[in-house]
């Protein structure tokens, strides 16, 4: 096992090709990290409960059990140098228990942060970054007084503390009549946020060793039914919104002493002001872009921050466009391949095309991504989302 005091570079002891890779969790996330890592010459071990996840199709093995199961989870580190995770529900205790069994570059505090909006927020606020104004809710009684006027008040938006992603667990509160909605007696720990009346919802993503940090551009992303449909890079939007983003991007990355790329949500505002939404400390959906139009992309930069490779700046090669392709749009999107020679089409292997899964994406490269963008509309696969 590599040891955190035998650093080379950064902070994270470096890691050589042979070497194995554990996965925590298997989709495609943790797919596209495999396919980094494998052309790095690492092997790569994943846990997923679901045989031939997306992830297990390019890895060297699988641990075939659910992500909790902590037996399962010391099988993965018995068997592997270095581990990491593509989703940020993994139980933070079952890492800290083999920690003295396998390399966590990552730790665990950035987990426990995360994966709760209460340290989310007062983590962000205390690096002296904004975001809306909240309260922590843990009963019907606080939220009735976080409504009042001077409070946060209406209009407010609740969200479940933790677990909640894509919108799930989380409801608009316009005015007091969206309370009865609300049941009072099963009240899970929660935050009211002030709802934000942004110009556009964007993204930047930082990745480090631990010790040097570098960030990619910041991308615009347009979001159906609460779920990412496009990204466009780069985002439209002045140099000093760009230079408050990158600082804000690389204060969060050196609070953390972040290995691993760290995916930040912003909503920006129409006076060019920014605000964090949300964190997520692995790779993410609006960083597919970087695959083919960056110098480096977010999951090569993952994988070379978690072992201990230094990280080149991250330089966008060209405009792009970003579509997510859900089940309902995969037969579509096959039967464009043979029209669109210029788009590059990733399918991440799932077996069933359920509706609003997400199924692979879309990059294509130009010069005017929100021509790009009208292209994908005018085929009608999306029209769904319209
Ligand atoms: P989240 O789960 O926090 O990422 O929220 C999902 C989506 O809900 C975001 O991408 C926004 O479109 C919207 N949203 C979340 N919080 C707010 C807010 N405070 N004000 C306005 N819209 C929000």
């Amino acid at each position: 096992m590599p040891s955190l005091s035998e650093s080379t570079h950064g902070a994270v002891s470096q890691l050589m090709p042979g070497s194995v890779i554990g996965i925590v969790g298997g989709g495609q996330l943790g797919r596209m990290m495999a396919l980094s890592a494998k052309y790095m010459g690492f092997r790569i071990g994943v846990l997923d409960p679901t045989p031939d996840c997306p992830t297990a199709q390019v890895a060297d093995f699988q641990v075939t059990a659910d992500y909790d199961d902590r037996e399962a989870i010391a099988e993965l580190a018995r068997r592997s140098d270095v581990l990491t995770y593509e989703f940020e529900n993994v139980d933070a205790d079952a890492l800290d228990a083999i920690s003295d069994v396998v390399a966590i570059p990552q730790g665990t505090d950035l987990l426990r942060v995360t994966q709760d909006r209460i340290h989310e927020k007062t983590f962000i606020n205390e690096h002296g970054i904004d975001t809306a104004p909240w309260r922590a809710i843990s009963s019907y009684e606080d939220l009735v007084a976080a409504l009042e006027p001077g409070e946060i008040g209406y209009p407010s938006v609740l969200k479940t503390d933790t677990g909640g992603y894509d919108g799930h667990g989380q409801v608009v509160l316009h005015s007091a009549a969206d309370l009865d909605a609300i049941d009072a007696a099963d009240f899970p720990p929660s935050i009211l946020e002030g709802f934000v009346d942004f110009a556009f919802e964007a993204s930047i993503l930082v990745s480090g060793d631990g010790a040097n940090y570098v960030t990619f551009p910041i991308v615009q992303n347009i979001h159906k039914n609460n779920i990412l449909h496009v990204t466009l890079a780069p985002a439209l939007i002045s140099t000093e919104t760009a230079r408050v983003a990158t600082d804000l991007a690389l204060r969060l990355a050196d609070g953390f002493k972040l290995a691993g790329t760290l995916a930040i949500e912003l909503f920006v505002l129409r006076d060019g002001s920014v605000l964090v939404n949300e964190l997520a400390p692995r790779p993410h959906n609006s960083g597919h872009y970087t695959i083919e139009a960056c110098s480096i992309d977010q999951f090569d930069a993952h994988i070379r921050g978690i072992a201990g490779w230094p990280l080149p700046a991250p330089v966008l090669l060209s405009p792009a466009v970003m579509v997510n392709v859900l089940g309902q749009h995969v037969k579509g999107t096959r039967a464009a391949i043979a029209a669109h020679p210029s788009w590059n089409f990733h399918d991440y292997g799932k077996a069933e095309a359920k509706h609003n899964r997400k199924m692979g994406h879309i990059t294509i490269l130009g010069p005017d991504p929100v021509a790009l963008a009208r292209e994908v509309d005018s085929t009608g696969i999306w029209d769904d989302l319209k």
